[in-house]
């Protein structure tokens, strides 16, 4: 069996590897003309770091990356709110970790080539729709051939093209009045050294920080995410590549130290600001269309926090790659019993991610304490207090994490 995989992204080319694993020749097509190592950090779950360490990566994951601790939520004074184990701490046997997205791609991409060969990554191919006839599907690539195979996986995230032929009256995506900036700058470690912090309520404005590297001479790699409410008026394009302005981010954080943390220092020190709007898209009730489906950001983009962009597309390659080795000579059936075992859980997810329990607590102790508090007790009831753990050892149970 052949398959070919629009998107050389994390989820394409998870994909490729487990397909691989399972015995399936993949091949991988990426619109760019070179796989550069970009964006900032992202965290991967412990049910999706199975996935990679089933495929041999765990040790080089481990050295490219943070294994993350706990959460800590402040409020925007800097007082502590809620902590939380995570990973291993929080009894999962293998780690959360927070790593930089471009060396967890630029590692998966040195994978796939060693295993299936230099010529598996083909840059420069801008994949523009499909054609299916009975037994094969046809990708049409612009200003190549067209390339036949017996499946295709459109795992061309956000803005997909395969999707976009499959949904073609789906209109842009949906943005929930959040802009967000990201970036990552060196800074002494803070707090455990494997942190991720917190603080403020989204409502205004809230910061997000962890090392993405481990510590060496006293410094860490930090990426940070910073959100602000803005009129629509503000909405800029869905980019990741889109530069941000320190002028439009800073002001919203005079003052502000968390945890150890100096945020306008912090800012100020980030070479290349990074600008996004927090979109996503209205779940979908079938990824599959006989021999092409949709995998990652392509078949359920969600609010890139709770952890989960990157995890869900490795499950994604997980699940996809067990049921086309299960059904060798009906790839459509494989691909149909992979939307049965994802799409519900995906969509969950995205769903899950625009109503985040936790946004409600910060919000309410934003208002509860604008000028902040000494004991938490004064602030949020032993109740309130007490379905916060809830929430999260729910999150914990199905999978879904709450970090960023
Ligand atoms: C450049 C970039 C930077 C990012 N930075 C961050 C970040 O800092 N933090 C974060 O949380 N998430 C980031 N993301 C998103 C994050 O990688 C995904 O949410 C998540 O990992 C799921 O991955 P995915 O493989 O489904 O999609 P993506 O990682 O978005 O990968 C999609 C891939 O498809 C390729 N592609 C797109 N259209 C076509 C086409 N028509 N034909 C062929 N190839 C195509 C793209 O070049 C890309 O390589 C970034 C994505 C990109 C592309």
């Amino acid at each position: 069996m052949q398959v070919l995989i629009a998107g050389a992204g994390i989820g394409g080319l998870t994909a490729a590897l487990a397909l691989h694993a399972a015995g399936i020749d993949a091949v991988v097509l990426d619109r760019v003309t070179e796989l550069r190592p970009l964006g900032v950090g992202i965290n991967l779950l412990p049910h999706a770091v199975a996935v990679l360490a089933e495929l041999g990566l765990h040790d080089e994951l481990a050295a490219n990356a943070v294994a993350t601790a706990e959460l800590v939520h402040y409020d925007r004074f800097g007082n502590e709110i809620w902590r939380e184990p995570r990973g291993r701490a929080a009894g999962h046997p293998l780690p959360q970790y927070s790593v930089h997205r471009g060396r967890l791609q630029t590692l998966l991409l040195a994978a796939v080539r060693d295993r299936l060969g230099p010529a598996a990554v083909r840059t420069g191919c801008r994949v523009t729709g499909t054609r299916t006839d009975d037994d094969r599907v046809r990708v049409t690539v612009a200003g190549h051939p067209e390339y036949p195979a017996d499946a295709v996986i459109g795992a061309d995230g956000l803005h997909s093209a395969v999707r976009a032929q499959l949904y073609p009256a789906e209109g842009p995506p949906r943005w929930n009045g959040v802009r967000m900036w990201r970036g990552v700058a060196a800074a002494a470690p803070f707090l455990t050294g494997a942190s991720m912090i917190m603080a403020g309520s989204n409502h205004a404005a809230k910061f997000v920080a962890y090392p993405v590297t481990p510590a060496a001479d006293g410094t860490a790699l930090v990426n940070w995410v910073a959100e602000v409410r803005a009129p629509a008026s503000e909405l800029g394009e869905a980019e990741w590549t889109r530069s941000g302005r320190l002028i439009d981010v800073l002001p919203h954080y005079s003052g502000w130290r968390i945890g150890g943390l100096d945020i306008g220092a912090l800012l100020t020190r980030t070479a290349d600001i990074l600008e996004y709007p927090m979109v996503d898209r209205d779940p979908v009730p079938r990824w599959t269309f006989g021999r092409a489906t949709l995998l990652g950001d392509a078949a359920h983009p969600m609010y890139p926090i709770g952890s989960n962009g990157g995890s869900q597309a490795i499950l994604d390659a997980a699940a996809l790659a067990v049921e086309l080795a299960a059904r060798p000579d009906d790839p459509a059936a494989g691909l149909a019993a992979y939307q049965t075992a994802r799409l519900a859980a995906a969509n969950a997810v995205v769903l899950a991610n625009r109503d985040m329990p936790m946004d409600a607590v910060l919000h309410a102790v934003a208002e509860r304490a604008p000028e902040g508090f000494t004991v938490i007790e004064d602030v949020l009831s032993a109740d309130e207090l007490r379905a916060i753990g809830d929430g999260y050892r729910r999150a914990g149970g199905s999978g879904a994490g709450f970090g960023r």
